[in-house]
């Protein structure tokens, strides 16, 4: 059964708006069964960011062979050219063998070009032999992200348009926007003057790594002082873990695979002093926590602080496991989740193989959140899986059905901006899961 019903301020909770216009720019990949199906891609002009070939949405996971891919496959299929593939998750990256010549890692030879740089929080992947395989996850990621040729401006303007269509076309009309660089500040703004910021942002700061973070908090300050009635800035944001699919999130027990508890990405310190920084100017700290013991952490760090008198609100995004004793913790404090049930969908094929049955039993706790008082809110985490609403709607009824229970709450308040009055005349109206008309601002949009 699908969803039916019209929500008032339809709200993505987590989302990445350039991303999301810019995917519909990018070579598809998610496909793909197995990583040699990459020499029969169709790829046009637009995949093409500078002289590099962009992808996304390979998994592993869904390939018979279930192996990380290599890079000698890329170069099969595309030569020497330069090639970045996205993993599903947007945590690892597949690049082709000219990609790590370009870093400096290999020679022209192939050989290692020397020691690989030291990428704490990151992995590059090995081969027997000790040489990369093409294969970096997630701090890893960034050495390749840092050299991929710059967005213009004109290109910024043509993702953000091409996502405010794809917000409408799946009936939302408040986004909570996490990642924001200078270049999209500049061009969300320009869009607002000229009228065609048909959606209404709350805006976070990203640091994908920790040394990027006061870039990312100077940016903040000065997007504090300008205030729009579309765009309000709401939090800065850091990455405590990685994701599931990678075993990249921070577990209290090994993944059942062997390969260790994930990854832990800052420190405590580092997680308070982030915190004061974000409070001090009035903002939340947003932090990417999907496993157990990275809410865990999180939440204890943040706690020392607010029994010191601190005050300010912190974020948990995804908060995919909660253990009863870290929700016990939470209880009263100023904490919202930010949650996407939609990743039950891409993630229930390797749960069961990852996880032990214990943390199985943490997926998911809306409910008691609920039962707490505890705020949470929907969302897509789009372009890492598409903005429709009805996807979390069926996978709160699949869950519900497999033992985790679903929120007492109505759907429609579930993926509502709270604050009503904040752009009014915004509805979005669905029939059996499709959108059937869209209002913002008193405007029909669809
Ligand atoms: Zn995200």
């Amino acid at each position: 059964m699908s969803f039916t019903g019209l929500i008032a301020n339809a709200y993505d909770s987590h989302c990445h708006f350039a991303a999301t216009g810019e995917m519909n720019q990018t070579l598809q990949l998610a496909s793909l069964t197995s990583a040699e199906q990459v020499l029969d891609l169709d790829q046009t002009k637009m995949h093409y960011r500078g002289d590099w070939l962009i992808g996304f949405g390979w998994d592993e996971n869904k390939w018979a062979s279930e192996l990380l891919p290599h890079r000698s496959t890329l170069d099969q299929a595309f030569g020497e050219r330069l090639v970045s593939f996205s993993r599903a998750d947007g945590h690892a990256a597949w690049v082709s063998t000219s990609v790590l010549q370009k870093l400096g890692w290999l020679n022209s030879d192939g050989k290692l070009a020397g020691p690989l740089p030291n990428t704490p929080g990151g992995k590059i992947v090995l081969d027997d032999a000790g040489v990369p395989t093409g294969v970096v996850i997630d701090a890893a990621k960034t050495h390749v992200d840092h050299i991929l040729p710059k967005v213009s401006s004109h290109q910024m303007n043509s993702f953000l348009l091409s996502a405010i269509a794809e917000f409408h076309k799946n009936g939302i009309t408040h986004i909570r926007d996490m990642s924001c660089s200078e270049l999209q500040w500049n061009e969300t703004l320009k869009l607002e003057g000229s009228g065609l910021l048909k959606v209404a942002i709350e805006q976070t700061f990203s640091a994908e790594t920790p040394d990027q973070f006061d870039k990312a908090y100077d940016l903040a300050q000065r997007a504090m002082k300008v205030k729009t009635r579309n765009v309000k800035p709401v939090a800065m944001k850091v990455y405590y873990d990685g994701a599931l699919g990678s075993e990249g999130a921070l577990l209290s027990e090994p993944y059942k695979s062997g390969s260790g508890v994930g990854l832990k990405l800052l420190t405590k310190d580092q997680v308070q002093s982030f915190l004061k920084l974000a409070w001090e100017i009035d903002l939340a700290l947003a932090v990417h926590t999907i496993g157990d013991l990275a809410v865990k952490e999180v939440v204890e760090a943040a706690i020392e602080l607010w029994d010191q008198g601190l005050t300010g609100d912190l974020h948990l995004e995804h908060a995919q496991l909660i253990s009863p004793e870290t929700l016990e913790a939470m209880k009263g404090r100023p904490i919202k989740c930010f949650m996407q049930p939609c990743h039950y969908l891409s993630d229930k094929s390797f749960l069961k193989s990852k996880l032990t049955d214990r943390l199985l039993s943490f997926l998911f706790p809306y409910k008691k959140l609920e039962d707490m008082g505890l705020e949470f809110y929907f969302g897509s985490d789009t372009p890492i899986e598409p903005p429709e609403v009805n996807l979390n709607y069926l996978a709160m009824l699949e869950m519900d059905q497999m033992g985790v229970p679903r929120p007492a709450a109505e759907f429609e308040l579930l993926h509502s901006h709270p604050d009503r009055s904040w752009i009014q005349n915004c509805h979005s109206k669905f029939v059996d899961g499709k959108v059937t008309g869209v209002s913002f601002d008193g405007e029909m949009v669809i």
